[in-house]
């Protein structure tokens, strides 16, 4: 198996003025190839510190990507970093000058003689053109390693990623394999009932099968690793035949579907047109529902304080709107309690719902509102 590690390079990084979107982009690109990625550092504009990571990183993993501090600057110290830890000289290379000074002229400006720095390369680099920016990208390889130096604008590194090191990767070390996934959402049902009811094909060796929670909604992640996609496909199927078949209608939806989007979707399926009234959430139930493109969803009432009676108040939010059917959740935290109310109203009359939340007070809203979310799925389904 083929091996990676990644290194972010910025202080403004460690500052926490910038997210590292750069890791997830790459991490996600080579778990595409089917490279196992052990390890991610990020570290500041520090010369000695950034060569000593790529010496530590070249011993464990054959394929180093780092981003960022190829800039102009002195402080953008990525090439002189991979030079001091493969032990060669940086040298001047006048064809890349050229490159630079055709690209910053591209761009209506003068090249200035700092930017000269970025025509310097670790002594038998192999320059990566950019086509998108100034700071020429390059690949340094050892007898065991792939070093590659991308820059830190997200846009480019990702341009160049795909353009330039993907196809150099694939070449080099041979990688056929890809790594398919596909996420399965289930609702209304704790992480440990699904747990026990696909509890045997989490120990499956390829796909495996993973179980992640998020406040009321399970994630089962499928993840393929085949010689081709149409291979990966056909696992994936296989095995999600099998784990809907357990589970039924606790799955809810896939990969991008969310809880909100499926239940307004099934809503609409049934002829319903919905209202919501909710209090003590802050939004996290209407403003979901309001950023779904649906016209099931008609409009929604906010409160900060619990309603004396949920029932009244979710029937006036459902008047106010017309709407066929009305949700109503109310939150009340308390010291050793987090309590949920929930009323629902459809053509056939009222129901209501009392819950307990165990987790922490922050995910609470959330939790409240995929449970909310769930009840009227299932009604509607249900309808049918
Ligand atoms: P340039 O040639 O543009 O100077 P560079 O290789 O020197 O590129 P940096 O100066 O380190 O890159 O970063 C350029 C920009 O990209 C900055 O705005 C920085 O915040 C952003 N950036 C750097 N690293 C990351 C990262 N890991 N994730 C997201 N953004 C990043
Ligand atoms: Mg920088």
């Amino acid at each position: 198996m083929t091996t990676a590690e990644i290194i972010t390079i910025g202080t403004e990084l460690l500052l926490g003025e910038t997210a590292d979107t750069n890791t997830r982009f790459l991490a996600r690109t080579l778990r595409g190839l089917g490279v196992d990625l052990f390890r991610t550092t990020t570290i500041g504009d520090n010369l000695g510190r950034i060569a000593a990571a790529i010496r530590e990183s070249m011993e464990r993993a054959e394929i180093i990507i780092t981003t960022g501090g190829l800039g102009p600057t002195v402080d953008d110290p990525t090439r002189r970093a991979v030079a001091e830890a493969v032990g060669a000289p940086l040298e001047y290379r006048p064809e890349l000058w050229e490159q630079i000074q055709r690209t910053v002229r591209r761009y209506g400006r003068v090249p200035g003689e700092n930017q000269k720095r970025q025509a310097y390369l670790p002594r038998g680099a192999l320059a990566i053109e950019n086509p998108v920016g100034t700071a020429p990208a390059f690949i340094f390889e050892t007898d065991k390693n792939a070093i590659i130096a991308l820059p830190g604008v997200p846009r480019e590194m990702e341009t160049l990623m795909t353009q330039a090191v993907i196809p150099y990767l694939q070449r080099r070390f041979g990688l056929h394999e890809i790594l398919k996934i596909r996420t399965l959402h289930c609702s209304g049902v704790g992480e440990s009932a699904v747990d026990e009811k696909i509890g045997d094909l989490e120990t499956l060796a390829n796909p495996t099968v993973g179980l992640a929670a998020h406040s009321g909604v399970i994630d089962i992640r499928i993840a393929a690793k085949a010689e081709s996609e149409a291979e990966a496909d056909r696992q994936i199927a296989a095995l999600e035949a099998d784990i809907r078949a357990r589970l039924g209608a606790d799955i809810f939806g896939a990969d991008e579907q969310t809880l909100e989007a499926v239940t307004l979707q099934v809503a609409a399926q049934r002829g319903w047109t919905l209202a919501c009234f909710e209090a003590g959430l802050a939004g996290a139930l209407t403003e979901r529902l309001s950023r779904v493109e649906s016209s099931a969803y008609l409009g929604g009432e906010r409160s900060d304080a619990p309603p004396s009676d949920l029932a009244a108040a979710t029937a006036s939010t459902r008047a106010r709107f017309g709407a066929l059917a009305g949700l109503g959740v109310s939150l009340t935290i308390e010291t050793e309690t987090i309590a949920v109310h929930l009323c629902l109203q459809t053509e056939t009359g009222q129901q209501e719902r009392r819950l307990t939340y165990g987790g922490h007070p922050r995910n609470a809203p959330r939790w409240a509102a995929n449970m909310a979310l769930d009840w009227l799925r299932r009604a509607a389904l249900e309808a049918a």
